[in-house]
């Protein structure tokens, strides 16, 4: 085969790949990394196919080999080629996710002689000819940076090109090498004896300088020097703490260069499996019956659907066993990294140092180090965010989504806009790996093919409690509408009120719970809860100021916002929203002297991380935590007795089909927080629509109940999974041109629809977008409802300034 197509990185390319010849000398295969010539430059590039014969009649030559071995394996070439057809994104930019970090770097060319040199009388040449090939000959290999320094960067070409020419010197090129800057970490020890060491740290401790006494005394205590980030956990104290003890002389502080492991290690005992509940060991099985035929290239996709605290982890760390036994390896996506410390916990401590995870803190150089490891197989299993589906870990038996519902597994912000799990489940596909789903709220879509067997359902319907007790959580609805009737104006309710009180009187934690996000103009009737909705789409109407009307930002229906409650014809229309800073202060109110501490993203963008505020509440240095949506996931503490959730309704009025379903899952979710010790726990959800479906089911923790309603609705208005949807999404900075340009876009779809005779195909909008305006520019929206839109999207020139998101979640 003498031709390659050629991902090539150019914005040019876009979706094309182009045609190569493979120069006779190379050795080229699919899923490498070449330079090839792209115009006047030279670009790298994935070869994805080799082929007898070109795909246009004149083609160049590929230029050289980054790297001999391949970068992606046959899987991962055609799993990047299907994320480029259909979601619509340029191919490189699929095949960059599966590439070493740091990969788009530039070229170094080096001069050298060519692999066959023939006979030559270089006296004859020009002198500079001559400096190059002496160079050469006396280095083997020069760098053309080199030879420009030497002999000035025109002079070095020039010559360099007449020396190519004769055929007697050859170019290659070869990446930067990744700047890898060794990982530094402050060690202490005692500088003193052991016993000095304990005398200084009684002196000290008359001296009421208690904290570098704790600190003396823990070193005393210690068999060998410690790192100082370690030593910081184990005695809580500041670095000026150290630095006194160091002035004294009887601690040393030094610097060592540690290799760095992708967990640490410190805290975690290696544990071994647990003997199996009923309902754990039938899903267990079943896994294993999947793994067994995946042997054969045959993938099964598994929906784990467990109520919280049903044991899915100890089911996932089995079943990764199960794989590993089988010569396999598994790959483990979380929806947040930061906010699953539990689930890598218990990972590491059943496969230790068999871990990779992928965190977005790590540097350049130390994620280009966990990449190559990985591919290496050091790993049984890396675990890490959506992006971690891609990561090179070789003989891919298992892929495990923990919460798949989650949108973090989407990626929205840019292109390709993927979404993890339809990925895992192509590449399972290609691999004939087993894909785990677990859930105990499942997307509504993954439920429905549960259901209709396209999925394997696998059902864990209690909690495993070791003792008795410790069900479900209590919940109580509390109508707002009629705290207002008795003349109760705070945002707490009567019951909240006095529930956290008692809690907080008890010594118990608290959680306040409030989805700001949702806090998006929307109005609302105080006195009867009702919220004006879209005639024809059913979502609620948003709030403009600007205008002052009400706007449909799924079809642009408009309407002015009414003086009177339209349902009980009240006056008390009113815009809602509250939020987190403001509940703080309430909450201070209320509740004084309880001990408040907010978790939200305003606070963890600052200097907080949200390790340290977790410590801080598991440290009950706090009473009540208020927070936001990460609220809701990886808090497991069994002090927390008590939830509210201060308005339940604030994410069921987000313009979105999805907004039942997201409450839903967010409730629940939050109410998993209670209960989790002895104590048992309450959940308090404070809401104006008490009787609405997804709050009634997520008071009664009953997924069918919302499950039944939900299909119901998404099958009367075709919304998935009775269809597909993309958003086209057109920003300009001038927003009547921007209204313009949509209304065309929607024209000429339409024309296509009606000219290939595509019947089941609906455009909606244009409307502006939620977010209508964006750093400076408007955003216009077009919604396409249909079956096959990847295909049909495919033929339709779609000019710059839009964004086509496939699937989409969430709002734009
Ligand atoms: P989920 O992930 O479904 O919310 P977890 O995996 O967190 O549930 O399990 C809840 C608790 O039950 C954990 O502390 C876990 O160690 C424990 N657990 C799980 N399976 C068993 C079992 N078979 N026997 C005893 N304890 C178990
Ligand atoms: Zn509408």
């Amino acid at each position: 085969m003498r031709y390659a197509e050629v991902s090539v990185n150019s914005p040019v390319a876009q979706r094309r790949t182009f045609s190569y010849t493979i120069p006779s000398n190379l050795s080229v295969e699919a899923g490498q990394a070449v330079w090839v010539p792209f115009g006047d430059k030279l670009l790298q590039g994935i070869v994805v196919e080799l082929s007898d014969y070109p795909s246009v009649e004149e083609t160049r030559e590929i230029a050289g080999i980054i790297e001999p071995r391949p970068l992606l394996s046959p899987s991962r070439v055609s799993l990047a080629r299907w994320i480029s057809e259909y979601y619509l994104s340029p191919v490189f930019d699929a095949v960059s996710l599966m590439l070493p970090p740091g990969f788009e770097r530039k070229a170094i060319t080096f001069i050298s002689s060519p692999t066959t040199p023939h006979e030559y009388d270089t006296s004859s040449l020009p002198p500079k000819q001559r400096h190059v090939l002496d160079l050469i000959r006396k280095e083997g290999r020069v760098s053309l940076r080199k030879l420009e320094k030497a002999l000035g960067k025109k002079g070095a070409q020039a010559a360099i090109s007449q020396l190519v020419g004769r055929g007697l010197v050859m170019r290659s090129y070869e990446l930067e090498p990744i700047k890898v800057r060794p990982r530094v970490e402050l060690y202490l020890g005692l500088a003193v004896t052991a016993d000095e060491a304990q005398q200084e740290a009684a002196r000290l401790l008359k001296r009421k300088a208690v904290k570098q006494a704790a600190l003396l005394d823990f070193l005393a205590r210690q068999p060998e020097p410690l790192s100082w980030s370690e030593a910081r956990q184990k005695v809580n104290c500041g670095k000026v703490v150290v630095d006194a003890l160091v002035s004294k002389g009887s601690v040393k502080l030094w610097p060592v260069e540690v290799k760095r492991e992708p967990i640490s290690y410190a805290g975690i005992t290696p544990s071994s499996p647990l003997p199996l509940t009923a309902a754990q060991r039938s899903a267990l099985q079943s896994i294993k019956s999947g793994l067994l035929k995946s042997a054969d290239g045959v993938s099964s996709i598994f929906l784990l659907h467990g109520v919280t605290g049903s044991g899915k982890t100890e089911i996932y760390l089995q079943a990764l066993a199960e794989a590993v036994k089988l010569g396999k390896r598994g790959v483990v996506l979380v929806p947040e990294i930061a906010l699953t410390p539990q689930t890598i916990g218990s990972f590491a401590s059943r496969f230790p140092h068999k871990v990779a995870v992928l965190h977005s803190k790590l540097s350049l150089g130390e994620r280009f180090d966990e990449w190559q490891r990985i591919r290496e197989g050091e790993f049984d299993v890396v675990i890490g965010p959506r992006s971690a589906i891609f990561a090179p870990q070789p003989e891919l038996g298992l892929i495990i989504i923990d919460e798949e519902y989650e949108w973090t597994y989407k990626q929205s912000d840019k292109s390709p806009r993927y979404h993890a799990r339809d990925v895992a489940m192509k590449l399972a596909e290609l691999t004939g790996a087993v894909v785990v789903l677990g859930s105990a709220t499942p997307d509504v879509e993954t439920f429905y093919h549960a259901q209709r067997g396209d999925y394997h359902l696998l059902q864990l319907p209690e909690r495993v409690t070791p003792s008795e007790g410790s069900s479900l959580p209590e919940v109580e609805v509390v109508d707002l509408r009629q705290e207002l009737k008795a003349g109760n104006r705070s945002i707490f309710s009567r019951a909240l009120l006095q529930a956290t009180a008692k809690a907080v009187a008890n010594k118990e934690q608290v959680i306040f719970f409030l989805n700001r996000r949702g806090a998006a103009g929307f109005v609302q009737c105080r006195s009867c809860g009702f919220v004006l909705r879209c005639k024809r789409c059913e979502v609620a109407l948003t709030y403009h100021f600007a205008e002052s009307v009400l706007v449909c930002h799924q079809c642009n229906y408009r309407m002015a916002v009414p003086q009177v409650c339209p349902r009980c014809l009240g006056r008390r229309i009113k815009f809602l929203g509250i939020g987190t800073q403001k509940l703080e202060q309430e909450a201070g109110y209320a509740f004084s002297p309880a001990r408040l501490l907010r978790w939200d993203s305003d606070v963890t963008k600052g200097r907080h991380s949200h390790e340290e505020i977790l410590n801080k509440f598991r440290a009950h240095e706090a009473d009540i935590l208020i927070g936001t949506q990460m609220i809701a996931k990886g808090l497991d503490l069994p002090m927390i007795t008590l939830v509210g959730v201060v308005n339940a309704d604030t994410g069921l009025n987000l313009p979105d089909f999805r907004a039942g379903e997201r409450t839903f899952q967010l409730l629940n979710q939050v109410a998993g927080r209670a209960g989790r010790g002895p104590l048992g726990g309450k959940v308090v959800i404070q809401t104006y629509s008490p009787e609405h479906y997804a709050i009634q089911a997520a008071a009664k923790q009953d997924y069918a109940l919302f499950y039944e309603k939900e299909i119901a609705y998404r099958r009367q208005l075709r919304n998935p999974p009775f269809s597909r949807l993309v958003s086209l999404v057109y920003s300009h900075a001038n927003d009547y041109l921007c209204q313009r340009e949509a209304e065309r876009m929607k024209r000429l779809l339409i024309e296509e629809r009606d000219s290939k005779g595509v019947d089941d195909l609906t455009v909606i909008g244009p409307a502006p977008a939620f977010i209508h305006r964006l750093r400076g520019r408007f955003q216009w929206q077009l919604i396409l409802r249909g079956s096959e839109l990847s295909s049909f999207l495919s033929q339709i020139p779609i000019p710059q300034g839009w964004t086509v998101d496939i699937d989409p979640v969430g709002l734009t």
